[in-house]
């Protein structure tokens, strides 16, 4: 499936009612999608394999999105079927007293995947431009006065536009999902929360009262992506109305990503492959030439690479 049509890659103006939350790219049904979902999994996974192997390029996947937009069934659906050994997911709540003492970056810093790894921010940096913004959180921070000026968001998306340009060009590929959810959706979201017992702990009442400035997080989002999306770290827009939509066009974009990298299995040196091969002959022969040691034929092929 092609995703381009959900990706902004900062080229004219971005206005976010322009995208819709509940297209489907003609598909009717969970039930139809399902075995192309599967098939990404599976591409995922072989591909997540070399990319470990490789240990070159990482991914940065993050998710933003308002509140039951799909965020952890999705990152659950998406990355089941990799290898856990090379995936991070990071949640971003409100900041601890300690991150408090920080730049805003800092956490995510730390949390950056390690070479070979994919690395899933649940909410990011992002909220620095998000929250921050709609509640004026940044007066309340531990920034000098000097810092706190009318310009403090356009610097902070400048300052992002930077990061991620450093990400990219230092072995990370950043991919930023936002799910595209509708108010008349996280409603009815809301009220499954609220009505099914075994989804009540689902639900807060913070969740209510962030609801009341949607429209304010809707300027929040459109100006975020307007302002941080790029060729090399685009956004995707991506319908969220309809969740088993959702994962299908995120496993898409992270299968475009890994086949973009097109990540290769080490190969060996040829000294080393005469080595397995050697060893291959002693395990099959092992019970005739019992004195003949494993370790022999490696230590004398070591030996042999140490002289060349
Ligand atoms: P769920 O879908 O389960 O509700 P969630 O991602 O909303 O998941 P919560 O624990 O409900 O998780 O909320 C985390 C909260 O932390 C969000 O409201 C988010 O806006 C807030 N948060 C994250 N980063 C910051 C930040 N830098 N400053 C202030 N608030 C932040
Ligand atoms: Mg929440």
């Amino acid at each position: 499936m092609n995703t381009t049509h959900y990706c902004y890659t900062g080229q004219g103006r971005f206005h976010l009612k322009n995208y819709s939350t509940c297209d489907t790219a003609g598909f009717s049904s969970k039930e139809e999608t399902l075995p192309l979902l599967k098939e990404n999994q599976k591409q995922m996974a072989m591909l997540q394999d070399r990319l470990y192997a490789e240990n070159k390029e990482s991914i940065l996947v993050i998710f933003q999105a308002m509140d039951a937009a799909g965020k952890d069934s999705a990152i659950k659906h998406v990355i089941s079927g990799v290898n856990p050994q090379g995936v991070s997911v990071r949640n971003f709540k409100q900041p601890s007293s300690e991150e408090l003492d920080h730049d805003y970056l800092w956490r995510a810093f730390r949390a950056l995947p390690e070479r070979g790894n994919i690395g899933i921010f649940n909410r990011s940096y992002y909220e620095d431009v998000l929250v921050v913004k709609v509640h004026g959180l940044h007066r309340n921070a531990q920034l000098p006065e000097r810092c706190i000026t009318e310009h403090l968001f356009d610097q902070r998306y400048q300052q992002i536009c930077h990061f991620e340009n450093y990400l990219h060009q230092n072995g990370i590929r950043v991919i930023k999902i936002f799910l595209h959810l509708s108010r008349e959706e996280q409603k009815k979201r809301f009220l499954k929360r609220i009505d099914k017992p075994e989804k009540n702990w689902k639900f807060s009442q913070s969740d209510i009262e962030e609801r009341v400035f949607w429209d304010d997080y809707q300027n929040a989002y459109e100006q975020a992506i307007q302002h941080t999306s790029s060729k090399q770290a685009p956004w995707y827009i991506v319908p969220a109305d309809k969740k088993w939509f959702a994962r299908l066009v995120i496993s898409q974009i992270i299968v475009d990503v890994l086949n973009d990298i097109n990540p290769q299995y080490p190969a060996l040196p040829e000294e080393t492959k005469r080595m397995l091969q050697q060893c291959r002959e002693q395990l099959l022969t092992e019970d005739q030439n019992s004195g003949n040691t494993i370790s022999a034929v490696v230590s004398s092929v070591e030996k042999e690479q140490d002289e060349i």
